[in-house]
């Protein structure tokens, strides 16, 4: 496709993102940048080219994910650090979830690193998008209290993600990856339509290598003891697996 899609004015900006409004207000362009954060924001720095690969890992797993039928907000990738997308109003709801226990519900619940969740046990989390608050971690009683989503919304975002988690879960094993937990976010069109939105990369996902359990995520930068090359690489060799099969 080469109809070129100019930027008409900026919108705003996020930790790792830039949106900007187009010709057409039904799309925006999402804009990727360098910029990694952890900690609510208190560690972060900037890693050379990492929007270019969480754009193109984002790209694929989207692509992938309208493949097989779940509404998305991608559209198409522009360039290397842009994506057209639908335009939504986004859900302020982070929704974790989990199938091998890590990170804050490790810890929150004194569980072994590492613990597999069981099958019919996939564990879904809700974390309410508040900077102020440090986006604490509510449930769907709170979400609806809050006024974000409806009973009727979550139920079908619940529907959604189970799905995603399954079919992901299947891609990233062929890759030789274990998903181990993820964040997705959901926004609305101008239809009300739910639609997947925001990212899913190495900054939004554990992944581990599913022969050596080696970290391929943000983690690395998390724990701090690797250099940022090695934090880049580590990206490169996911999107690399990904190109493979
Ligand atoms: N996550 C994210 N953005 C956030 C918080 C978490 O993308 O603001 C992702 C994180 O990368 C992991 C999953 O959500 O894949 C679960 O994160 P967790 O609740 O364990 O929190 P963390 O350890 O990141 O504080």
């Amino acid at each position: 496709m080469n109809n070129k899609i100019t930027k008409k004015k900026f919108l705003l900006e996020g930790k790792t993102k830039k949106i900007y409004s187009t010709e057409n207000p039904y799309e925006i362009i999402l804009h990727y940048k360098d910029n990694i954060t952890t900690f609510d924001g208190l560690k972060k720095e900037l890693l050379q080219d990492k929007g270019i690969l969480n754009n193109e890992i984002t790209t694929l797993i989207f692509k992938f994910l309208n493949s097989c039928g779940i509404k998305t907000h991608f559209i198409r990738k522009i360039n290397n650090r842009e994506q057209l997308c639908v335009k939504v109003d986004m859900i302020p709801l982070e929704f974790v979830v989990r199938n091998i226990i890590s990170g804050s519900m490790s810890k929150r619940l004194g569980v072994k690193e590492g613990t597999h969740t069981k099958n019919n046990n996939t564990i879904l989390e809700i974390f309410y998008k508040n900077d102020a608050l440090n986006d604490p971690l509510i449930n769907d009683h709170h979400a609806v209290f809050l006024g974000v989503i409806s009973y009727e919304e979550l139920n079908t975002i619940n529907k959604i993600i189970l799905n995603i988690n399954n079919i992901l879960k299947k891609y990233f094993l062929e890759k030789n990856i274990f998903l181990v937990d993820f964040k997705i976010e959901f926004g609305k069109n101008e239809k009300n339509q739910i639609l997947l939105s925001d990212e899913i990369s190495p900054d939004t996902c554990r992944f581990w290598d599913k022969k050596t359990m080696k970290k391929l995520d943000k983690d690395l930068f998390r724990i701090g003891v690797v250099s940022e090359e090695v934090v880049l690489d580590t990206y490169m060799e996911v999107l690399k697996r990904l190109n493979v099969g």
